[in-house]
């Protein structure tokens, strides 16, 4: 959206020049994300096989800089081009951990070979010819991984309860249907690095026993499908999908499953009724998935983001990554940096950062000289944090702890010029659209709340209507069906927790 594709033609037309003696020769990759979107397009002028730590990064890179940068690259000793450079010891890139993002902005996510040159493959390799099944789940135990896409469930005790049901047919799915306002992790993985996700697949479905898999991704991600699409056909050409996958017994293949952009067929029982070919309604749980899934079998549901970790566990340790982050959240995590922050983009730190070390040292702060004002965490279903709590550690259990979640990895910065009834008013209407109607509480609830939410917005609402909001939050909360609703009020609750006054001088 930059215009990445017109300065990547810029420097293969330069590249295409010939280079004088003594000088170094250069080749051209398109790659995926490199983390800091709000400077795009990026360039990264790198030897072979380094990350971006190491490379030369240039920011705001127009076509008419190509034959520049490339003759600075050439030459040797000649340095950087100073008015594009962004420099790579910064904190941005400095305080991250890339564990899940470490191919992004390296690898070609359309090359086969560019995956299996920086070690792609070996772990699902190392999986199938010289662990057991019990093996592999046991690795993924001892790492603590915690399902990525919000839950937080252990994903070991997951995997290991699809594993016990009886033999026959099983699946895995992976979660893509990534809807949250101001969440890009998923898609910046999946076009980035779609054989990450392919690998970590295979890995999983190995060790529960399935041999199909679905990726349910939405239609409006179609970048990330093109490059799903080709990865699938490149790993099944090479062996490494489909029948008998590195001349062992092990057979496994995948199919993309498009969403239609409803968000709560983010909800595993919605997904996979839309996978089925049905409406994406959500049924109540239990039965769960592990045992009566996609057409009645044990299905293994995981998001993209869980799947992405799996190849360094299995090739680490799961001790090498339970070292990494808090005692109960182990590991990185990916963010989705957003709103009023200097530094917006895509990063990946260790569990149990604070917030105001992702926001201020990473982020960069707040534009404009402006004040900050509120984080939110979590999407549609969780809420905003306040100045007062900035120094909470990032992780399952104490984001919970300020009436927040952590959910996938959406963080909205705002400056002071928020208005925190205008935010809980957008979220609600978003829930309240995508509220798929089939129980009362969440169907009926979301519109009352947003239309007590839009008078108080207005200033046109009493004091009883705002202990009726209330209200109204407390028994949605507790009676929806499934989890759109269940968290639906959380923006409300947490914004008349932290900014109640704001609510109150607007009524009547
Ligand atoms: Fe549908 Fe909302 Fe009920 Fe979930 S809580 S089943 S989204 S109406």
């Amino acid at each position: 959206s930059s215009g990445a594709p017109d300065v990547v033609d810029a420097l293969n037309a330069a590249a295409e020049e010939p280079a004088a003696d003594g000088e170094h020769s250069c080749r051209v990759k398109g790659v995926g994300c490199m983390g800091l979107c709000s400077v795009g397009p990026m360039v990264a002028v790198a030897e072979p096989g380094a990350d971006l730590r190491e490379s030369t990064l240039y920011r705001e890179v127009a076509p008419d800089d190509a034959a520049e940068i490339m003759q600075h690259a050439r030459k040797p000793g000649a340095g950087p081009v100073a008015r594009l450079h962004c420099p790579s010891d910064q904190p941005f890139f400095a305080r991250q951990r890339w564990v899940v993002r470490e191919n992004s902005g390296i690898v070609d996510p359309d090359s086969f070979k560019g995956y299996v040159a920086v070690g792609g493959y070996a772990a699902m390799v190392q999986a199938l010819t010289e662990m057991t099944p019990q093996e592999v789940i046991n690795e993924v135990t001892t790492s603590g991984l915690r399902g990525r896409g919000g839950g937080g469930y252990p994903t070991g005790l997951k995997w290991s309860t699809v594993a016990k049901m009886p033999e026959g047919q099983k699946y895995v799915i992976c979660n893509a249907d990534e809807g949250d306002p101001g969440a890009f992790m998923d898609r910046a993985v999946l076009e980035s690095d779609p054989h990450r996700l392919l690998e970590g697949m295979a890995i999983a479905a190995y060790a529960v026993g399935a041999n199909k898999g679905y990726i349910y991704i939405r239609a409006e991600y179609p970048l990330a499908v093109e490059r799903l699409k080709t990865a699938i056909r490149k790993a099944k050409r090479q062996g490494f999908l489909g029948n008998h996958i590195c001349e062992t017994q092990f057979n496994f293949d995948v199919e993309i499953r498009l969403g239609a952009g409803a968000f709560v067929c983010g909800e595993e029982t919605a997904l996979m009724a839309s996978v089925e070919g049905g409406r994406g309604h959500p049924r109540p749980r239990p039965p769960y998935p592990a045992e009566y899934g996609l057409w009645g079998h044990p299905t293994l549901i995981n998001n993209v983001e869980t799947y992405a970790n799996i190849a360094p566990i299995i090739s680490n340790g799961g001790d090498w990554f339970a070292g990494i982050g808090t005692d109960k959240s182990k590991g990185t995590k990916v963010f989705a940096l957003a709103g009023n922050i200097v530094n917006g983009g895509l990063i990946e730190v260790d569990m149990g950062m604070t917030l105001r070390e992702i926001i201020f040292d990473i982020g960069g702060g707040i534009p404009d000289g402006k004040a900050f004002k509120a984080v939110q965490t979590g999407g549609p279903s969780g809420g905003c944090v306040p100045e007062a709590h900035l120094d909470m550690p990032v992780d399952y259990d104490s984001l919970k702890t300020l009436g927040t979640m952590m959910g996938s990895g959406g963080m909205i910065v705002m400056d002071d010029t928020a208005n925190m009834v205008d935010v809980a008013r957008f979220f609600m209407e978003f829930c309240m659209d995508e509220s798929c109607g089939k129980c009362v509480p969440c169907r009926a609830g979301t519109q009352q709340m947003h239309g007590l939410l839009d008078r108080i917005a207005k200033a046109e609402a009493t004091r009883a209507d705002l202990e009726l909001l209330e209200e109204l939050c407390e028994v949605v909360q507790a009676t929806s069906l499934c989890g759109l609703g269940q968290t639906a009020p959380n923006p409300v609750m947490s914004t008349l927790r932290y900014f109640r006054h704001e609510y109150e001088e607007k009524l009547g």
